[in-house]
């Protein structure tokens, strides 16, 4: 088993390795279809910053499932009290919001929306789950079987940016990239990009330097924030996610956390709960 084990990790680094050098050799991109990218002059810019709020998922696709949840909808009810209260406690701020109701936007579209108003930043609001994990359990015959099981124990925050450096965190990416599968048209739309194939990932572009570098100090506040609320910090990390991709700004995807931890799901449905990541969120954005 041992042997086995080697063997099954030395294959899984050689397909790393080839999809991370595929990452950096081969630069490619979406087709994005014809998007109006230019300033909507009937609404000119603010004083302040324009920030577009992005609630996860919405209409047919529910995001992650929890016992007594759905991802869309906490990620809705959250976006909606942080833009409020960003208008109503930084003088000057725009708020502009991906969807204010259930209904599903596709992915690209959403930074399509904040590159057209110009926006400072673009702030992509998800809840966590925990996937599967194997383990050797005994069957009714007494034979020892590999049983797939929900991981239910994962908690906490994380903040992502775009980058492909650490290939760990593809099982989020694909996850969050897998709405574009109930998207009309997602092939023409992505250019024949398959959210669940790790080899297809090759067509993320690196996102400007300077970018990234304000992303990263954008996710670093956020992070800094939770735990200052109490919250578990499971660090900023980058990952290839759709949503992020054609952002013409600082942009972030934040797990505010699992809903696939039933105890974790709870604070996240309450006003409590809520009240406090709107308040990290709140106060990270204002030190940006
Ligand atoms: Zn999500």
């Amino acid at each position: 088993m041992v042997k086995n084990k080697k063997v099954k990790s030395i294959i899984c680094s050689v397909k790393n390795l080839a999809i991370a050098l595929g990452l950096f050799t081969l630069i490619g991109s979406f087709n994005i279809p014809s998007i109006d990218y230019s300033l909507d002059n009937d609404n000119p810019k603010p004083n302040g910053k324009i920030i577009v709020l992005d609630a996860g998922h919405g209409g047919r696709d529910p995001g992650a499932v929890g016992k007594l949840s759905r991802e869309k909808d906490i990620a809705l009810a959250i976006t909606l009290k942080l833009g409020k209260k960003l208008e109503a406690e930084i003088p000057g701020t725009k708020v502009i919001y991906t969807r204010k109701t259930d209904i599903y936007p596709n992915l690209y579209e959403r930074p399509a929306l904040a590159n057209k108003h110009h926006a400072d930043l673009f702030v992509s609001i998800h809840l966590n789950a925990g996937g599967t994990t194997t383990r050797r359990v005994k069957n009714k015959k007494g034979q020892w079987v590999t049983q797939k099981v929900s991981n239910s124990s994962a908690i906490g925050t994380e903040t992502f940016v775009l980058g492909y450096s650490n290939m760990a965190n593809q099982d989020v990416a694909i996850r969050e990239n897998a709405s574009i599968l109930l998207e009309e048209n997602h092939e023409q739309n992505y250019g024949g990009f398959d959210p669940k194939d790790p080899s297809s990932y090759i067509v993320f572009k690196v996102l400007k330097r300077k970018y990234r570098d304000q992303s990263i100090r954008l996710a670093k506040l956020m992070q800094e924030e939770y735990v200052k609320a109490g919250r578990g910090d499971r660090g900023i990390k980058e990952g290839p996610f759709a949503v992020l991709k054609t952002a013409g700004m600082p942009a972030v995807l934040t797990e505010v956390g699992f809903i696939s931890n039933t105890e974790e799901e709870k604070y996240l449905m309450s006003e409590k709960g809520q009240e406090a990541i709107v308040n990290s969120l709140f106060n990270a954005i204002k030190k940006f």
